[in-house]
């Protein structure tokens, strides 16, 4: 399918209600993305006729689960192109691949006087489990400064980087900036050293081509919700050369070979990291959603959303008195922004009153937040399923909402 906004809108039913009477507009899409129909037909599918577990039966629906569910991770596999489909282990999203890497991998890894080095850029989500690894292992947690544009800074992370640097972690894409950090570059200096690099890529493999093994890094994580799939599925990417290393996460079924009261023993990864029912319609949905983004083409996704944030940068430039944080050059979809002598809550409510879905706060980036000495921004966030006549809708509806709370 070339790029057509037509077609695609159609494939996302929900962009036809109403909100407060007004026709939605979605803006929110960096905390999730719509799902098209293609994906939740699979999922319904999934449920209405393939229902069973996996990698236990020895049954027909057993082992057609089991072969929807491999194939929805050599899909993943693909789309990342890892080297291997066994890189691929599946977990519940980006929090819970974080929290798994600095419990499983860090904990075991870091000494006292080792380091842990993150950007102040980090969602919560992966700033606070490594935080927490470093306060149980007596290593250091450290955190390099972006430049107030909200791009990366090279001196700031090199002289954070040294020798104790046991684990480098960052976004590949910040949700509260867009701000894009050049993963490969700061992967190529943490090597030198002989860090582990983890990439935490929730907002940026829905909005450009990722590749695991041309970035070399050690581990890769994202949310299938940000990338139209369902909720409560997420993919975690761990070098091969890795896995023997590392113990599993969680104990429980499925993840063993054989078990005894004195020892047990597991199975190979990616299973020895998948303990219980993995969430099989979760990675079937994931697989229907990568298709309907390989159908578009990431690069054609990718461009049509860059002319969606230029036009919208542009319009809200040209409102007085609204400010836009982060403007790091090559920045993904995502625009923040505070208006002088306003909360940001209020204009999210005003907007939502005018059927405008925007998200206000810190973004869970509390850190990036007092870098910047606010309590919080407005964000929108764009799809391929934005238009321009909705920026223009909501350029307008943002200039009377500025002459309501400054009144
Ligand atoms: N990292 C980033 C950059 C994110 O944007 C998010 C979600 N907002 C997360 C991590 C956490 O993702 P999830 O809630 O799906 O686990």
């Amino acid at each position: 399918m070339s790029f057509n906004a037509d077609l695609i809108r159609r494939q996302f039913p929900i962009l036809e209600c109403k909100v407060h009477g007004k026709p939605l507009v979605y803006f929110d899409s960096a905390a999730t993305a719509l799902k098209p129909m293609t994906v939740v037909d699979r999922i319904n599918e999934h449920y209405l006729y393939e229902a069973s577990n996996v990698h236990r039966g020895l049954h027909f629906l057993s082992d057609q689960a089991t072969q929807y569910f491999e194939d929805s991770r050599a899909r993943v596999a693909g789309f990342i192109n890892a080297s291997a489909v066994n890189e691929v282990v599946f977990t519940a999203g980006t929090t819970a691949s974080v929290n798994f890497v600095s419990q499983a991998f860090g904990r075991a890894l870091l000494k006292k006087n080792d380091e842990v080095l993150v950007s102040e850029i980090e969602h919560h989500s992966n700033f606070v489990p490594w935080q927490k690894v470093a306060q149980q292992t007596g290593s250091k947690f450290e955190v390099f400064e972006i430049n107030k544009d909200g791009s990366f800074n090279l001196e700031n992370f090199l002289n954070k980087l040294n020798s104790n640097t046991k684990i480098v972690s960052v976004s590949h894409v910040s949700n509260t900036l867009g701000t894009v950090f050049p993963v490969k570059e700061i992967i190529k200096h943490a090597k030198k050293i002989g860090a582990f690099v983890f990439v935490d890529g929730a907002q940026a493999v829905p909005h450009q081509s990722v590749d695991v093994k041309d970035l070399d890094c050690d581990f890769y994580a994202f949310s299938g919700h940000k990338l139209y799939g369902p909720t409560g599925i997420g993919v975690l990417y761990i070098k091969s050369n890795l896995q023997d290393k590392m113990e599993p996460y969680q104990m429980g079924g499925g993840m063993v070979d054989k078990v005894e009261q004195a020892i047990t023993t597991y199975q190979d990864a990616p299973y020895k990291f998948e303990a219980g029912t993995p969430h099989i319609a979760g990675a079937v949905g994931l697989a229907a959603a990568i298709e309907f983004v390989n159908e578009i083409g990431i690069d054609s996704i990718s461009e049509k959303e860059q002319e969606l944030l230029v036009y919208a940068t542009k319009i809200i430039s040209e409102i007085p008195s609204v400010k836009q944080i982060g403007t790091a050059p090559g920045k993904g979809p995502i625009l923040s922004f505070v208006i002088e002598g306003t909360h940001p809550s209020d204009v999210a409510t005003l907007l939502d009153q005018e059927g405008i879905a925007v998200r206000a706060g810190h973004h869970c980036t509390q850190p990036l937040m007092k870098k910047y000495g606010i309590p919080g921004t407005v964000r929108a966030s764009f799809s391929m399923y934005n238009t321009t006549d909705e920026m223009d809708y909501f350029g307008k509806t943002l200039k009377k909402i500025v002459g309501i709370l400054k009144d």
